[in-house]
This record gives C-alpha cells, sequence and structure tokens, in this order.
C-alpha cells in the first residue's frame, strides 16, 4: 500500500498531459482539474491504476462545453418546442459564428461613429414585407406583444375576443402577460363566436387597440365565427396582431395560416410574431406596421430590455436573406421523396427496419390540426429510449406500437447520421471499443 501510494502520480504532470491540457482548452480547468482529482483520488484507493489516471480524467469529461446535446428531430414535427423550434440554416450558423467576436453591429467603420444597431437585419426583414412601414426586432413574440402594450395600453383596455384568449405553453398566457403589465383587458364576444357588433360595443375612449391573436395551437370547430382583421380597421382605434408564427408571405400549404403582408394589407396597424417558427430562424420577436407606432415601440424605455444580441440579429439578416432555412424546406418536402429517403435508410439499416408512410405536423405555434404527409423508418417501439440516449441522441415517436423516425423535420444530411446512430442501437459496439467523441 505505501508504494502504491508513492506510485500515484503528480497532480502537476497529470495536468501537464497532452490529453489533459487539451480537455482544458475544450472544457475549462476548473471542470478538468475536478476529473483529475477525482481520478487521482480513484488511484490512491487503489481502484485506478497510476498509468490509468490521465486516461480516467479524461473518459470522466463531456465531449463538449454545453450540457445541451445534439437531438436528430425524427419527430415529424417541424417546429418542436421541446427541440429548440427552428434549426438554423447552415448560412444562419455561420453568421453566428461571424458575429461571436467583435463586430460593428452598433459602429458605422466609414465615419467611426456609432451606428443604427443591427441595421443590416432590419434591413432585410423591412425588404421581405415591403407592406410594413417601419419593423423593430426584439427577444421573442411574448416579448414583441409586451413592449406593444407598455408603449400604448398601460392603464388603458385591450378589447379582445373571448375566442382568442390564449395560453402559448408552459403556462403562459397572452392575456395574462399584457395585465402583468397594467393595461385592462376587454374580453368580447364568446370562446365560439364575435362578431364585429361586439367589438364595436367595446370600443371606447379607454380603448388602447383591437387585439387580433392567432389561435396558433388550437382549433375550435363547429358553430364558430370570428372577425377578421379588414373589418376591424373601421373602429377607429389602431388594430394589432398577433400572428404567432412569423410567415411573412402566404404558404400554399398552409392556407389557413396567416401571415405579415396579407395582415398589414388587410389594414392592421401592427404586426407581431416569432422569429423561431415557421420563418425558420433564430428565437426573436418580430414588430411590423405603422412607422409612427414602431418608432414610438423603438424609442420606449422598455425596448432596452427587449433588446436583441448580436447572434440573433446575425441568424436573423441570414435566415431572411440566405438560401432556404431547413423549416422552409421541410414545408416544401415532397412525400413521394421522403418515401424514397426512408427506404434508403432502410436498407442501410436492415432488418427490422422498415420505410412506411407517416403524418407529420408543424407543431410550435402553427397549422394546427394541419396534416403534413411524410414517411418514416419504423423500429420496435423499445428502441426509442436507447436511441434517445445515444449520441446524437435520435426522438422519433411511438405509434401503433411502433417507433417512427419521421423524416419530415429531419434535414436529409442528417440522414446517415440517423443510420449510424439506430445501426449502433441494434448492433452495440463491444464494450471499450466505442471511441470517445466519434
Ligand atoms: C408562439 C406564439 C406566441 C409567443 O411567441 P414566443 O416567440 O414564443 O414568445 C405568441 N402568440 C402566438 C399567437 C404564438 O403562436
Amino acid at each position: 500500500m505505501p508504494d502504491a501510494r508513492r506510485r500515484v502520480p503528480r497532480v502537476d504532470h497529470v495536468l501537464a498531459d497532452p490529453d489533459v491540457v487539451a480537455a482544458v482548452g475544450r472544457l475549462g480547468r476548473t471542470r478538468v482539474k475536478a476529473a483529475v482529482d477525482e481520478a487521482l483520488a480513484a488511484c490512491r484507493a487503489g481502484r485506478v491504476d497510476p498509468e490509468d489516471v490521465v486516461a480516467a480524467a479524461v473518459a470522466a469529461l463531456p465531449d463538449e462545453p454545453v450540457s445541451m446535446r445534439p437531438v436528430l428531430n425524427a419527430t415529424g414535427v417541424v417546429v418542436h418546442t421541446n427541440l429548440g423550434r427552428a434549426p438554423l440554416s447552415a448560412a444562419a450558423v455561420h453568421a453566428v459564428a461571424l458575429a461571436a467576436g467583435a463586430t460593428d453591429v452598433e459602429l458605422d467603420l466609414d465615419s467611426g461613429l456609432r451606428g443604427p444597431r443591427g441595421a443590416g437585419a432590419l434591413a432585410a426583414l423591412a425588404a421581405a414585407v415591403p407592406d410594413a412601414g417601419g419593423v423593430h426586432v426584439v427577444n421573442n413574440g411574448a416579448a414583441a406583444l409586451a413592449l406593444v402594450t407598455c408603449a400604448l395600453a398601460v392603464g388603458r383596455e385591450v378589447v379582445v375576443s373571448r375566442g382568442e384568449l390564449v395560453e402559448i405553453g408552459d403556462g403562459f398566457r397572452i392575456p395574462e402577460l399584457m395585465e402583468s403589465l397594467g393595461a385592462r383587458l376587454r374580453e368580447v364576444g364568446t370562446t365560439n363566436r364575435v362578431h364585429l357588433a361586439d367589438y364595436e360595443r367595446a370600443v371606447s375612449e379607454r380603448t388602447a387597440f383591437v387585439l387580433k391573436v392567432h389561435p396558433s395551437n388550437f382549433r375550435v370547430e363547429g358553430f364558430t365565427s370570428a372577425v377578421p382583421v379588414a373589418p376591424l380597421t373601421g373602429l377607429g382605434v389602431p388594430v394589432v396582431a398577433d400572428i404567432g408564427s412569423g410567415l411573412l408571405a402566404p404558404h400554399p400549404r398552409l392556407p389557413d395560416e396567416p401571415d405579415a403582408a396579407t395582415t398589414l394589407r388587410d389594414g392592421a396597424d401592427l404586426v407581431t410574431a416569432s422569429g423561431d417558427k415557421l420563418l425558420g430562424g433564430p428565437q426573436a420577436g418580430l414588430l411590423l406596421g405603422r412607422a409612427d407606432l414602431v418608432q414610438r415601440l423603438r424609442r420606449h424605455p422598455f425596448a432596452r430590455a427587449l433588446r436583441v444580441d448580436k447572434l440573433t440579429l446575425a441568424a436573423l439578416e441570414a435566415t431572411l436573406t440566405g438560401p432556404v432555412p431547413p423549416v422552409a424546406a421541410s414545408l416544401a418536402s415532397r412525400p413521394g421523396d421522403l418515401l424514397d429517403r426512408a427506404r434508403l435508410l432502410a436498407r442501410a439499416i436492415g432488418a427490422p427496419a422498415e420505410a412506411v408512410a407517416s403524418e407529420g405536423r408543424v407543431g410550435g405555434g402553427g397549422a394546427p390540426g394541419v396534416p403534413l404527409p411524410s414517411a418514416a423508418v419504423a423500429l420496435p417501439h423499445h428502441l426509442a429510449l436507447p436511441l434517445r440516449q445515444g449520441s446524437p441522441a435520435v426522438v422519433g415517436h411511438v405509434h401503433d406500437g411502433r417507433l417512427l423516425l419521421d423524416l419530415l423535420a429531419l434535414p436529409p444530411e442528417q440522414d446517415a447520421a440517423l443510420a449510424d446512430a439506430v445501426r449502433r442501437v441494434l448492433a452495440p459496439a463491444p464494450a471499450g471499443s466505442a471511441g470517445r467523441g466519434a
């Protein structure tokens, strides 16, 4: 025992090992030092051989500096909130990396003076929606509504239909958000029906604006009626439309989903939307509409608390001006092509994988109830857990007792990674042979 203790390596020797130095470069000294201390303690206790201390310390460390893990989205849900909504395009990822260092986000390089923050992203948004007199970007859709409320409706009334009092998710409700900031809601109509006359009766000198909220995550069917934006514009007060999903123009596959251009042309004074739903960009809140109102929002003190960072601005600009983002590509995919991919994958994986037709959806606050024809690789359902625990994790969904790995939301360039992940789970490598960070 005393001999073994003498053979315990010195901590500074372990920390100087090239593998450990590389780990410090990836993960930082604190975490690596803790792993080294633990491996040394195990060595002192006789559980790790002195020559294995470095390997034990490195093996105990994660590959990546973040705890969030990459996931192959095989759920068939294009905008999956629990998976971070829209995946960024390669161009947007590149833009984020460019902006991550020092950048001229708020500096005019020609004059050397302060410049307008995020001018490129705002210009791209304005160009994408020419009907908007002004545009502004905040942290998310809820922040956009919060800013409108703070700037226009504190101590005043917001007229809204009872059929549009929406809970967004995780217990957050749009009406409560607005009330928490000091607006009073003046509810009109019933859950299923509201008429123009209801709005007319409710509008008074206390009204700040009429709010239209797109029921983006539920559907009321049967005996229903709602009032669209156009007739509401004759009430003598501004109309604010929360369209939710961030479609900038009509989408042929989602005819019931409102878009910014049409909503503005119908006469809405302001439109709010999210950046990371159907627009396919980073988390952001888009504000579009009358130039004077947008300017008021931009200059309101609260705007500073909702300001987006440079990474968001970079990703948003690249999403708006660059190649088709993954969300739009998914929506444009043809069921026949998806089935071809599923067949190729099933062949590459081998038994028991099988290609099947399936049904995906938009998810995450868009086109509720609209099925999107898709295709999937079907597998025994007990593979769901090991696939979720793999690296990369694979998340599918169980349907009729089988695990479906749906291809609608999976970019085709990830097919090979999906096949590899499934093969690893079907035929686990012998213990000890799995290379780390592979
Ligand atoms: C998603 C959604 C919101 C919230 O947007 P976030 O970007 O998640 O803050 C608000 N309103 C509607 C109609 C939505 O669909």
